[in-house]
């Protein structure tokens, strides 16, 4: 694989990273450079360009997948988990695959728990709802953002809307997927949450009510703006540390109240 930016995975398997929520872990990837049905404007990976990414063959995911499992048995993993380059549900095979990694991961590491993150886009097709069930732990991005600011900062492409990925959300509840709602504060948008006594925040939360996750994770694009190179970015991500954490922590006491566990990751 040709690859220019340094986020996109150059692997089938890459890792184990560090995560805070899933410890060490070891991603599966399953394309070849970015390939997504959203474009965030925050996204690392760079823009979704058509005609770039493309889906790995189904044969060489397994194939990568096994090589590894059997010639890594003693490295530790908390997690194996499907993400990498994009949003893994939309690759042709996607319940395929994750089938044959579950039964390679039965094989030579059984136990290990598997995650997956996604934006919940597909999970209307019965075939991938059945897929995501079968693993351990699913991430579903629902970001914090209204209608408006979803098409201007998720910018979904191939027609998906709003009210889809809510009712995806909804969906996945009623199917008993015991998921995360994860959430990114996006401070380009931290004057609209702190203006009229929090009235965006608050809209944003009724329908975050409705949906009712399991559970809620809360955070920033950029974890730590302490280790953050670029000294301006650095600067202004701590500049906006406290309304940050005022918008976390308005957003965590109400779901709470309302019933809904969340945590805060800044
Ligand atoms: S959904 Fe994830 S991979 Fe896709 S554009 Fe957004 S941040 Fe990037």
């Amino acid at each position: 694989m040709s690859v220019t930016n340094p986020y996109i995975a150059s692997s089938v398997v890459y890792g184990p990273v560090d995560s805070r929520r899933l410890g060490k872990s070891l991603g599966i990837n399953f394309f070849e450079n970015k390939l997504c049905n959203y474009n965030c404007a925050y996204c690392y990976l760079g823009k979704t360009l058509k005609g770039i990414g493309k889906p790995i063959p189904t044969t060489q995911i397994i194939k990568e997948v096994e090589e590894y499992l059997k010639n890594n048995t003693l490295i530790k993993i908390d997690y194996i988990t499907f993400c990498g380059n994009g949003e893994p549900t939309i690759h042709p095979d996607f319940p395929y695959i994750v089938r044959k990694v579950l039964e390679l991961i039965n094989k030579y590491r059984a136990n290990t728990p598997t995650a997956i993150f996604s934006n919940a886009s597909t999970l209307d097709k019965p075939e991938i709802l059945k897929t995501v069930k079968l693993i351990n732990r699913a991430f579903l991005k629902f970001d914090l953002v209204n209608k408006q600011h979803f098409y201007t900062i998720n910018m979904p492409l191939d027609g998906l809307t709003y009210e889809k990925i809510i009712d995806n959300l909804k969906l996945a509840v009623s199917e008993g997927i015991k998921y995360t709602l994860d959430v990114a504060i996006i401070t380009y948008l931290l004057k609209e949450y702190k203006k009229n006594n929090y009235e965006y925040v608050k809209q944003w939360l009724k329908i975050v009510k409705d949906i009712n996750p399991p559970e809620v994770n809360l955070y920033t694009i950029i974890y730590h703006p302490d280790i953050i190179e670029e000294k301006h970015l650095r600067e202004k991500l701590n500049k906006v540390k406290k309304d940050i954490e005022d918008v976390a922590n308005f957003v965590k006491q109400n779901l709470e109240e309302g019933g809904i566990p969340c945590k805060i990751y800044i």
